[in-house]
């Protein structure tokens, strides 16, 4: 079984071009970029002192191993694509579970980032096309099967859809249907539907505020065709997420149903950020993940720390409309960045009598829903 120790979680930021109304409103910038590999935020630090702010600047630079991207207001959807997930790509045909999740506050750019437009598809389409291509490449040495499975609202007001541990499954969510896809083209039109289905409602922050997740995965299951003799399969797991907005509640003036719905989120990604803190610490010894603390981090178990390779897109706005927003999303990030994983290829022998490719692929073979 392969193994590989000591692999960072990537850390990109995207920082998205100033709005006509920020423009109008003559919003000072709060984040220089100074080169691909480093960001200041709020370097007016003496208008920063003024507004009360007392934290000093937040860099973001390289540490360790993984240079942080930084990718400024004329980044293209394509220089995020080839920064960022392409070379996830490799991971996750070599066997890794791999992970691309965008982070942010609402309207900083994740679902642009992510799921992009119709003319500018972002990186979901953009990976689903390579990943075709590159089986498409391989297909004389290798037998691929691609499965999909797409989680609507992971938050109980819709649902609600449990989150359970499987011994050979690893995570599951129960009651989720799966897909076989045939073409990056099928999976593109579930992933538009189902993104039509997400949960949106109008706050005062933004219209178009997405109070859900959207967790969209993938199960690449390879075979060697040319190994007559004890051929090893492997399967794995790639997830593309488009996290809720990170703002506070309070800060939309939600009440009621709504309020609690931004509440679950918070809890969500304060679970996330505990999770990531306790697996950035050098001095925790990883015996205790608090992955248990809400459905979103049970749901990543094995795909954030452990068998992993893990980016996370940190998605900014520029201006200081966002100032506190922005702030805490280069802090978020920040701490992510110091998460190493040990990462195991999910390489499993035919011949074991139970092996994880089998039980993945002939228990949810029963609940297939051909596209
Ligand atoms: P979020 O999903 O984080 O709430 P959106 O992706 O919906 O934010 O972005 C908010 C608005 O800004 C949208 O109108 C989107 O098209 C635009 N936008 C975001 N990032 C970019 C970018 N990099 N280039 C052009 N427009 C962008
Ligand atoms: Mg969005």
């Amino acid at each position: 079984m392969a193994s590989e120790l000591c692999n960072h979680v990537r850390v990109v930021v995207r920082v998205r071009p100033t709005t006509e109304r920020e423009k109008t409103e003559n919003c000072r910038s709060v984040v220089q970029v100074v080169d691909n590999h480093m960001l200041i935020f709020d370097p007016r630090r003496r208008t920063h002192q003024v507004l009360g702010h007392k934290e000093s600047e937040t860099k973001i630079s390289p540490r360790g191993q993984t240079k942080t991207l930084i990718f400024g207001e004329e980044s293209t959807q394509d220089d995020l694509f080839k920064g960022t997930t392409k070379a996830v790509l490799d991971g996750l045909l070599n066997g890794f579970n791999c992970t691309v999740f965008a982070y942010g506050a609402t309207g900083a750019g994740k679902t642009h980032t992510m799921l992009g437009a119709q003319n500018d598809p972002g990186v979901m389409y953009r990976t689903m096309t390579e990943l075709f291509k590159r089986m498409e490449d391989a297909k004389e040495e290798k037998e691929f099967t691609v499965y999909n499975e797409q989680i609507r609202d992971l938050l109980a007001n819709i649902g609600p859809l449990a989150v359970r541990e499987d011994s050979s499954k690893g995570v599951v969510v129960q009651g989720l249907t799966l897909h076989k896809p045939k073409s990056a083209v099928h999976i593109l039109e579930a992933l538009d539907s189902g993104n039509r289905n997400r949960t949106q409602h109008p706050t005062d922050m933004n219209a178009n505020s997405s109070r859900s997740h959207a967790v969209f995965q993938i199960y690449l299951r390879q075979q060697d065709k040319t190994a007559s003799l004890n051929p090893n399969a492997c399967v794995a797991k790639l997830s593309l997420i488009d996290l809720a907005g990170s703002e506070r509640a309070s800060a939309t003036n939600a009440k009621g149903a709504r309020l609690r719905e931004g509440a679950n989120i918070n809890k969500s990604l304060l679970a996330l950020g505990n999770v990531i803190n306790a697996l950035a610490d050098p001095k925790n010894k990883k015996t205790h993940i608090p992955y248990r603390d809400s459905k979103l981090t049970r749901l990543l178990k094995d795909s954030l720390g452990g068998n992993c390779r893990t980016v996370m897109i940190a998605n900014v706005g520029p201006s200081s409309k966002s100032y506190d927003d922005t702030h805490n999303t280069l802090k978020y990030a920040n701490r992510a960045k110091e998460i190493k994983s040990s990462l195991k290829s999910n390489v499993v022998s035919l011949d074991s009598h139970i092996g994880q490719y089998a039980v993945i692929c002939d228990k949810q073979r029963q609940e297939i829903v051909q596209l």
